[in-house]
């Protein structure tokens, strides 16, 4: 265990990415890739989705994480029909994440038969015809699932919905479910609007940033850049989490082309000058953000009561938004004990954070999972909208809301169709456009899935891409759902578990990585992306594809749709395969907002798409935004109770592990620990270093995992925090936010207990 940084970045990042490129794809191969990460025309980052500057781009226009994840897609090591031939399913399914995603990139089509304990080559050909005979003797279209990772590019999701429907269900869960469908869920209902208000010069220009329940050194590190220009022009930030985050506290910016000279970048580094971020950090309570804002905003009202001239925006108020008057009757309805005790925080915390509020003439709040995977995720988001429309911090230079994405194309999938209900002007021009009738019956989300899948009401499940098994709640019961089905099929690049943990029949499918060339059709494709802040740009290989075996996502979704559609046709999906203008010329017929896309998305940085609220224009019911009003549901914990939340280490973007090291946090050689308040271990009898077992209770039910030690950590008294997916088996499938049904990853109450030595 080694010091916890105060900082993110600096010579450290630099290291780290030469270390890890070198290493995974050569020096040369790896700076060729880095040059072209998410250069105009170049390979779109496949980690999360920040967005790219508008201008210029620097020549490393990319991260540590970015580096490190474009390296683990560009590894050269291979994972041949030997690997196979060597290791049975029940073998690989007893490795973790970490090991299989080390085997190296897959190369072949594998396919496990019902009975058989290994996986072997199967032909492309027989793929399709064994996913068609599974599909169409389905009783109904609903008893399958067609999930969808935050990697599919557009032209693939888009393809994707139709063909889906065209078979005839809305069965599309994808990983948003898991993440931010709770600020879609909110943010629709609050403003008319499901996706971040903001672009990066808001960031830059924001007089105050407020960053809830997100870890930006490690899983969205560009974002500091664009943090550190904000500071640099007098801005503010208030940072809220139970974990005081290296990348909340303070940043070095390893970027040259940052700095002025490239004397004071050297100077910069060598003496580790750090840029100050967090002026006020907040140590809130798991769970205890809605009482924060409600603290905040209650503050406020008195602030204004004794202040000479207004503090409230009382002309965007009365002219842009509704249910003012409600919603101020309750905050002056809820208690400062309860703010107080269910926040953790003191009232002089809470009151300094409305002053540095009430002097900011523009706010811009950040957000992503310690704030949506909650039970009442949903409710505090609304009250990050409240907030803002205390003060018209919305639509405005500098101001605005961020929900900040994950996975590259995450909100690019939604998009594009990849939901499990349909906007209905979507739906018109999907019809209109392919002569079909869209089915009703809305899908499975994720969460809905697994439980459908355990109870047998879906037997096939289809995976592009990701890592459903680690990246879902209840290890143990979605293992279960998935060794229920008949046939469960991967389209991935590299091993994982959901790879090893299978239905009765099995299919891994390899397709090509963003980094490799795109030869479809017997000429050069491209894909397209869409970032956080709803830039929609184009995405180029660059590598020769690690094995000819390898297929597009958009070849073996149109090859699948042939093969099980057969001549219910209405699509010509050969020449989509063929040609993705295509499906770009359909994307520009079907989706909102994307007209004439294969010319905007050639333009260099491609384009954005509408955001409504920039225009200070919300297109909810009544045309106003909304204030609304949810109640804080206190939190009761047992004496011997703490409220368990899970994180990712540095050395890992999602579910994707790169080594055991998370230096930020001072951790390395073991993923097998758990944060703790040094008060909570003294109360509860434990001692750095011990061995604990984890239980959590949820409706009765116990779940445990053992072996993991205790670590010193100051995180908020009776919090404590561990990595997923190590934890995931404490989560109930049950336990999910209200409305959105995003499984409730960040608050888990657990008991922790030392385990018989298990030296
Ligand atoms: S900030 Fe995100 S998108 Fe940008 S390089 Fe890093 S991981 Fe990739």
């Amino acid at each position: 265990m080694s010091k916890r940084k105060q900082y993110a970045a600096g010579l450290q990042a630099i290291f780290s990415t030469f270390k890890e490129t070198t290493l995974k794809t050569g020096l040369l191969r790896g700076t060729r890739l880095l040059l072209n990460l998410n250069q105009k025309d170049g390979i779109d980052c496949n980690a999360c989705a920040w967005t790219d500057p508008e201008g210029d781009r620097t020549f490393a226009e990319f991260c540590e994480n970015g580096a490190k994840a474009i390296a683990d897609e560009a590894v050269r090591r291979k994972v041949d029909e030997s690997f196979f031939s060597r290791y049975s399913v029940e073998e690989l399914a007893e490795k973790d994440d970490k090991w299989l995603n080390s085997q190296g990139r897959l190369t072949k089509p594998m396919f496990l038969a019902e009975g058989e304990s290994h996986y072997k080559p199967i032909s492309w050909e027989t793929v399709f015809r064994i996913i068609a005979d599974e599909l169409n003797q389905l009783a109904t279209p609903d008893e399958a699932v067609f999930y969808t990772s935050g990697r599919t590019s557009n032209e693939a999701a888009f393809l994707y919905q139709l063909f889906v429907r065209q078979f005839g269900t809305n069965n599309l869960p994808d990983c948003s479910n898991m993440c931010h469908e709770s600020s879609s869920v909110a943010l629709t209902e609050s403003i008319g609007f499901g996706k971040a208000t903001i672009r990066l010069e808001d960031i830059e220009n924001a007089e105050l940033i407020i960053i809830m329940g997100q870890n930006p050194g490690t899983n969205a590190p560009r974002m500091m850049t664009h943090l550190k220009r904000a500071k640099e022009s007098g801005g503010k930030i208030i940072a809220v989490n139970p974990l005081p985050e290296a990348g909340l506290m303070g940043f070095i910016d390893p970027n040259p082309q940052h700095y002025a000279s490239f004397k004071t970048y050297a100077l910069t580094l060598l003496r580790s000058k750090v840029t100050k971020f967090a002026d006020l950090y907040l140590p809130v309570r798991i769970g205890g953000d809605m009482a924060f804002l409600k603290g905040l905003m209650k503050a406020l009202l008195e602030m204004e009561k004794k202040s000479p001239t207004p503090i409230l925006d009382h002309d965007f108020i009365n002219e842009k938004t509704e249910g003012f008057q409600d919603f101020v009757a309750h905050l002056e309805s809820v208690s400062w004990e309860d703010i107080l005790s269910s926040s953790g925080l003191s009232l002089e915390q809470i009151q300094q954070a409305a002053r540095m509020y009430a002097e900011a003439r523009s706010v811009v709040t950040c957000w992503a999972m310690g704030i949506t995977q909650h039970k009442q995720a949903v409710g505090t988001i609304q009250d990050i909208v409240n907030l803002h429309l205390l003060r018209g911090n919305i639509g405005k230079p500098g101001a605005g809301l961020c929900p900040v994405r994950g996975h590259s194309n995450v909100q690019g999938d939604r998009t594009m169709g990849i939901w499990t209900k349909i906007n209905p002007i979507f739906r018109q021009r999907l019809e209109r456009e392919f002569h079909f009738k869209v089915p009703d019956r809305p899908g499975y989300t994720t969460v809905e899935a697994i439980r459908a899948m355990y109870e047998g009401r879906v037997k096939v499940f289809f995976a592009l891409g990701g890592n459903f098994l680690s990246a879902a709640p209840d290890t143990k019961y979605t293992e279960k759902a998935l060794r229920n089905c008949n046939l469960t099929v991967q389209v991935i690049t590299k091993l994982n578990r959901t790879a090893v943990v299978t239905g009765k029949k099995a299919l891994i499918l390899p397709c090509l990585g963003r980094t490799e060339k795109d030869l479809t059709g017997g000429k050069e494709q491209f894909v397209s992306t869409e970032s956080t802040m709803l830039n929609v740009q184009m995405s180029k290989g660059i590598l020769e594809p690690i094995s000819e075996d390898l297929r597009s996502e958009v070849w073996i979704i149109g090859k699948m749709a042939q093969a099980v559609l057969k001549n219910k046709v209405t699509v010509d999906w050969e020449r989509m395969i063929n040609d993705y203008d295509l499906i770009r010329e359909a994307i520009s017929k079907v989706v909102p907002g994307c007209e004439n896309y294969n010319h905007r998305v050639r333009q260099k940085g491609g384009f954005y798409l509408p955001n409504p609220p920039r225009e200070r224009i919300f297109l909810t019911d009544s045309g106003r935004a909304k204030f609304i009003v949810n109640y804080i549901e206190p939190i009761k914990c047992e004496k011997d109770e703490l409220l368990l939340t899970t994180i990712r280490a540095h050395d890992q973007f999602n579910t994707t592990i790169y080594s055991e090291s998370d230096r930020y946090r001072g951790i390395s050689g073991s993923r097998r620990v758990i944060f703790m308040n040094p008060k909570d271990i003294e109360r509860l009898g434990l001692k750095e270093g011990s061995k604990v077992k984890i239980t959590s209770t949820f409706n009765g039910e116990e779940r445990s995992v053992e072996g993991f030690r205790v670590v010193k950590y100051p995180i908020a008294e009776r919090c404590a925090a561990m990595y997923f997916p190590e934890a995931n088996p404490l989560i109930s499938i049950e336990s999910v936010a209200e409305k959105s049904l995003c499984p409730t990853s960040k608050l888990v109450k657990v008991k922790v207990t030392t385990c018989q030595d298990l030296s």
